[in-house]
C-alpha cells in the first residue's frame, strides 16, 4: 500500500490525493500541504 512521501501516512486508495511524477517514479502525497512540502524540497522526500 502506498504511503505519503512526505509524512509517511499509509494511504488507502481513495485517499491518494495527489500523484507526483519525478525521475520516472511516482510518489503519492496525502494532502495539498504535503504536496507543497514535496515540491519545495523534493530531494528530501524522493
Ligand atoms: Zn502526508
Amino acid at each position: 500500500m502506498p504511503q505519503c512521501a512526505v509524512c509517511g501516512k499509509t494511504l488507502a486508495e481513495q485517499l491518494m490525493e495527489e500523484e507526483i511524477e519525478r525521475d520516472g517514479e511516482t510518489y503519492y502525497v496525502c494532502c495539498p500541504n504535503c504536496q507543497d512540502d514535496f515540491q519545495e524540497s523534493p530531494e528530501q522526500y524522493a
